[in-house]
C-alpha cells in the first residue's frame, strides 16, 4: 500500500501513524515539481496530494501501470468539478440545489439570496452570496476563465460533513457557520458537532459517493425543507471530523484499504 502526497497535512500524518500502529506497510510517494509516468509498481494507491491536478494525475498513472487508486483518477476529477458532480448526483437521482452553470457574463435572475461558486475550489474561499445580478457579472469579471455555479441557497449554510468509506457512513458532523457567516467550512471558523447518522442519511451520503465513483468521501449535505447534497470531496480531510466525534476515520479507511487489497 502506498500513501501518494505532496504537502504531509494532519491527516497524512495521522495515516502514517496508524498504518504503524496496525502492522500495515504504508510506503509514500511524494509528488514534488515533476512526476514520471513510468515506474509505478502495481498496489493500491491513497491519493492524498492537496492539488487536485497532481491527484488527478497520479490516479491516472497509477492506474495506466496496472494499480489500483483511491480514489480513481476519474472520481478524483468527477468530484474536484462541483458542476459534473451535481449532474451525476442528478443522474442517480439525489436532490441537489437548483443552478445554473454560467460559462461567461449573461443576464441571470438571482432570487433574493443566491449563492454564486467556482467550479472548482474548497474551504469555501471561493464562494460568495449575492442579491443582484451586477454582483454576479463582478464576479465572472473578476475571474474570466472560471466556470461558476449560480445556486439558490438552501437554509442558513449549516450543513452535514458525512465521512463515507466503501459503501458506509463512518462518522458525520453537523456544521454551524460562525457568527455572521453562512459558510460552514472549518476553515472559516464554524462550529462543528456530532451529528447522528441514521438510515436515511447514510443512504444518501452513501449514493452521492457512488455517484462520482469514488471509494471514500466527504460528503456535504445542506439542510433545507428536505436535504440536498451540495458536493462530494474526492480527497477529503478529515481530522475536525476525528476531532468532534471522536470516531478513528484513519483506522478506518486504512482497513478498509487492507480489505480492498485482498479483493
Ligand atoms: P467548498 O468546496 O469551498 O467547501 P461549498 O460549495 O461546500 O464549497 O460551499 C462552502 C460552504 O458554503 C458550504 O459548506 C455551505 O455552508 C455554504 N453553501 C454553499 N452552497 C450553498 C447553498 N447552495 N446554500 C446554502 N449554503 C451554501
Ligand atoms: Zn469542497
Ligand atoms: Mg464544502
Amino acid at each position: 500500500m502506498t500513501l501518494v502526497y505532496d504537502v504531509v497535512r494532519e491527516e497524512e500524518k495521522a495515516l502514517i501513524k496508524t498504518a504503524e500502529r496496525l502492522g500495515v506497510v504504508l510506503k509514500t510517494v511524494k509528488i514534488g515539481e515533476v512526476l514520471d509516468v513510468e515506474g509505478w509498481e502495481p498496489d493500491v494507491y491513497l491519493i492524498r496530494t492537496l492539488s487536485h491536478n497532481k491527484g488527478i494525475v497520479a490516479a491516472a498513472v497509477v492506474e495506466g501501470n496496472g494499480g489500483l487508486a483511491v480514489n480513481s483518477s476519474s472520481a478524483i476529477a468527477v468530484s474536484w468539478n462541483k458542476a459534473v458532480t451535481l449532474a451525476r448526483l442528478r443522474a442517480c437521482g439525489l436532490p441537489v440545489p437548483r443552478t445554473k452553470v454560467l460559462f461567461g457574463e449573461a443576464e441571470v435572475e438571482v432570487g433574493e439570496r443566491a449563492i454564486v461558486k467556482t467550479a472548482s475550489g474548497s474551504w469555501g474561499r471561493k464562494v460568495a452570496l449575492v442579491t443582484a445580478p451586477e454582483e454576479v457579472r463582478l464576479l465572472m469579471r473578476s475571474a474570466e476563465n472560471e466556470v461558476f455555479l449560480l445556486q439558490e441557497m438552501i437554509g442558513t449554510g449549516e450543513d452535514i460533513r458525512v465521512f463515507v468509506i466503501g459503501e458506509r457512513a463512518v462518522a458525520a458532523m453537523r456544521r454551524i457557520p460562525p457568527r455572521g457567516d453562512w459558510r460552514s467550512n472549518a476553515a472559516r471558523g464554524g462550529r462543528t458537532e456530532p451529528q447522528q447518522i441514521d438510515g436515511e442519511l447514510e443512504d444518501l451520503a452513501v449514493k452521492a459517493a457512488r455517484s462520482v465513483g469514488a471509494f471514500y468521501a466527504g460528503v456535504d449535505i445542506l439542510i433545507g425543507d428536505r436535504l440536498y447534497v451540495n458536493e462530494v470531496n474526492g480527497i477529503p480531510e478529515f481530522k475536525a471530523l476525528m476531532k468532534t466525534t471522536g470516531v478513528d476515520v484513519a483506522k478506518h479507511l486504512i482497513e478498509a484499504l487492507v480489505e480492498l487489497r485482498k479483493t
